[in-house]
This record gives structure tokens, C-alpha cells and sequence, in this order.
């Protein structure tokens, strides 16, 4: 559980709060693609609001690299929180985030307004937890909030730097409760406890599979990162992706999970197809493929398989989709995941955020998971048993 103060601990009242949000969320020509991020951050700027603090709101959004591009501006999210907070929520917009007009903008602010900075990473300092934008951050504010779980995994100004010239730090509702249900999931699960980790690579999730493999009673291995497990016991994996560098961790995981008593679950059939494509035709093969065949699902035995697997859990942690999902021919491994996950009853599902998230939001079982997480690396990294320098720097002080 969560050891640090919150916002439930201080009094806002007339004080102006700087709340490091995470905003990173989709656009296309100028229009957010999905909400969730946002919808995420309501109850701490609602509670703040209603406590009577002046909210000033930041974050990053991408990746401009030290310089305003107006196709990164934070603009869009103000229009966007406005509607959802039922509220104006003034943008300040200023090439230097903390410039004139965001300075302007704060002085003028009374109790209950909210305003939102400018993409944080507009200023080149920010991503390397330089202390003068640290300080211009910090002077806005009396005190100043963490609520962006998804940059946690960052020591930036706006979350880390900043901390050490403000006199009071506590984190906000959504950073609170990603903590507690991750880290109640990994450290005090009920079980049985199964992990399902998929996504492209082993190299991205080594230390996961490390980590986890302490913790679980099942672990379930789908997705690309499969095939390294699978040519490294010998099988034939045609053109899959594969990282040769793994084999031998492979290996290694397999054995320690034997060691451990872990259940460790592999693909028993794949999809394949000749081609990276949607409309490549394709066919289900047990065992080995074909040299000329790339695995992109995984098949309708390993779907039965996993879902068996996972109807008595208690504790689910997902993180990595089990096959090419962007893909509709594709991705009927991951709706069946998903789908399984959703059927559960009394079972703590948590779904490390990217593209789990995405998929399960995007197929619509998004209601029925216990969390999703809104952090993608964070939560990975959060699993892998790391401390994430936001979530240590949010002291209270
Ligand atoms: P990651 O970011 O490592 O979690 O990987 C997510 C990506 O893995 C998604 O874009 C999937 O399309 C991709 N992926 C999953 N399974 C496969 C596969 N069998 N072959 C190629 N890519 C895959």
C-alpha cells in the first residue's frame, strides 16, 4: 500500500497547486483519439477544485524536443478537460511553459479555477531534470501534486526536479491507486496469481519475466516474444520474430520456472501466414511451421489452453498483446485473452497499460477489468520490481 501523503492529507484552500498530469494522449489532425488519460485525471482535479485550490495543471504530450511545435500544443486537452470538468479550463499558452503568460495566467487565478500549462517538453531542459525550469516550475506553486503515473518511470523537471523546491509534494488519486493495485497485485496477491505477458520482444520484458517468475503460480507466454522460446527449444519458427541474442535467457527462464514450481504456459499452435499483412491467407500449424511462415496469433488450442488457465486465477496481471491485434485476422488470440479475463469472477484484473490497454479498451471489455493501468513503460517497470524515481520523489515533505 501506499505509504506516501495524498491529496486526502493537506488543505489546498487559496493555495495554488501545480499537478503534474499525464496528457500524452493520441491526436490526429488536432483531435485526441482516446480519452482515457484524461478521464483518468478527473477525480483529483475535481477534489482539488472542490477544496478550493488554485489548479494548475501540466505535462508533456510527445515528443518536440525542446522546441514549441504547435502539432504537440497541449491546447486541444484544455477544450477537451473544459467539457469533461463541466468548467473553463484556461490554457495558458506560452512557448516557455512558465513565460509571461503562463505567470499572467496563475496570478489572476481564483480559488477553484484551473488552468493547464504548455507541453512541458517544449523546454529542453525538462527531460534532463534540469534545475532552472525545475525552479520556474515550483514558483508557480505552494504545492504541488503527481497524478501522472505514466511518466513515473522518468526522473523529468515536472515531476522529480520540481519536487525539491516546493515545500509540500503528495501524490493524487490516479497515481495513488495505480500503486496500490499494482502493488498489491505483485506483492500480496490472492491467488493463484498468473501473469500473461506477450507483445514483440523478450529483450523489452526480460527482467519482467525475471521478476514475475518469483511471484506467480502461472506464467502464460504469448505474442512474438513466443517464438524465442520456441526456436530455443528447438523448434522450427520460419521468418517469426525472433531475437537470437535470447535464447539462451530463454532457456534459462524455462528452467528457472521448473525450479520455482511456476506453471510456465507456451503457444501449443500458431497462426501463420507468409506475409506481414492482413490479407495474407493464412492456416494454423501445431508445432513447427513452414521456413517461408511468420507466427502472427496464436491458435485456437493455445486459446483454450490459456483460458483454461486463467478460470480459477485471482490475480491476473496482462501486459503485451498475443498476437499481431492491429491486424483484425490477427487478432483473435488477444479478444479470447481478453474475453477471459472479462468472465472472471472475483479475480483482481489489472492491465499494464500501451497496447493491452489499447486492445482491450478498443474490443470494449475495458468496463469489466478491475485496472488498466495508464502507464505502459511505468507499469512494466513497476512489475519488473524497479522503484520509479516519480513515485520516490513525490515525498511528503
Ligand atoms: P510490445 O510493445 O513489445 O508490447 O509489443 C506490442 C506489439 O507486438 C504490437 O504492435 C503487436 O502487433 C506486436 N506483436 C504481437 N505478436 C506479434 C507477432 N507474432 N509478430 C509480430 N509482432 C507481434
Amino acid at each position: 500500500m501506499l505509504n506516501k501523503k495524498t491529496i486526502d492529507d493537506i488543505n489546498v484552500k487559496g493555495k495554488r497547486v501545480l499537478v503534474r498530469c499525464d496528457f500524452n494522449v493520441p491526436l490526429q489532425d488536432g483531435k485526441i483519439t482516446d480519452e482515457n488519460r484524461l478521464v483518468a485525471a478527473l477525480p483529483t482535479i475535481k477534489k482539488l477544485i472542490a477544496d478550493g485550490g488554485r489548479v494548475i495543471l501540466c505535462s508533456h504530450l510527445g515528443k518536440p524536443k525542446g522546441e514549441p511545435k504547435p502539432e504537440l500544443s497541449l491546447a486541444p486537452v484544455a477544450k477537451r478537460l473544459s467539457e469533461l470538468l463541466g468548467q473553463e479550463v484556461k490554457f495558458a499558452a506560452d512557448p516557455e511553459v512558465v513565460g509571461p503568460n503562463a505567470k499572467a495566467a496563475a496570478a489572476a487565478m481564483k480559488d477553484g479555477d484551473v488552468i493547464l500549462l504548455e507541453n512541458t517538453r517544449y523546454r529542453a531542459e525538462e527531460t534532463k531534470n534540469g534545475e532552472a525550469f525545475s525552479k520556474e516550475l515550483a514558483s508557480l506553486a505552494d504545492v504541488f501534486v503527481d497524478d501522472a503515473f505514466g511518466t513515473a518511470h522518468r526522473a523529468h523537471c515536472s515531476n522529480v526536479g520540481v519536487t525539491k523546491y516546493v515545500d509540500t509534494a503528495v501524490v493524487g488519486y490516479l497515481m495513488q491507486k495505480e500503486i496500490d493495485f499494482l502493488g498489491n497485485a505483485v506483492n500480496n496477491p490472492k491467488r493463484p496469481f498468473v501473469a500473461i505477458l506477450g507483445g514483440s520482444k523478450v529483450s523489452s520484458k526480460i527482467s519482467v519475466i525475471n521478476n514475475l517468475l518469483d511471484k506467480v503460480d502461472t506464467l502464460i507466454i504469448g505474442g512474438g516474444m513466443a517464438y524465442t522460446f520456441a526456436k530455443s527449444q528447438g523448434k522450427e519458427i520460419g521468418t517469426s520474430l525472433v531475437e537470437d541474442d535470447y535464447l539462451d535467457y530463454a532457456k534459462e527462464m524455462v528452467e528457472k520456472a521448473k525450479e520455482k514450481g511456476v506453471k510456465l504456459l507456451l503457444p501449443v499452435d500458431t497462426v501463420v501466414a507468409k506475409e506481414f499483412s492482413n490479407d495474407a491467407p493464412s492456416r494454423v500449424v501445431e508445432g513447427s511451421m513452414n521456413a517461408d511462415e511468420m507466427g502472427l496469433d496464436i491458435g485456437p488450442k493455445t486459446r483454450a489452453l490459456f483460458a483454461d488457465a486463467l478460470k480459477d486465477a485471482k490475480t491476473v496481471v496482462w501486459n503485451g498483446p498475443m498476437g499481431v491485434f492491429e491486424m483484425p485476422n490477427f487478432a483473435a488470440g488477444t479478444i479470447a485473452v481478453a474475453k477471459a479475463l472479462a468472465e472472471l469472477k472475483d479475480a483482481v484484473t489489472i492491465i499494464g497499460g500501451g497496447d493491452s490497454a489499447a486492445a482491450v479498451n478498443n474490443l470494449g471489455f475495458g468496463d469489466k477489468m478491475t485496472h488498466i493501468s495508464t502507464g505502459g513503460g511505468a507499469s512494466l517497470e513497476f512489475l519488473e520490481g524497479k522503484e520509479l524515481p516519480g513515485v520516490v520523489a513525490a515525498n511528503d515533505k
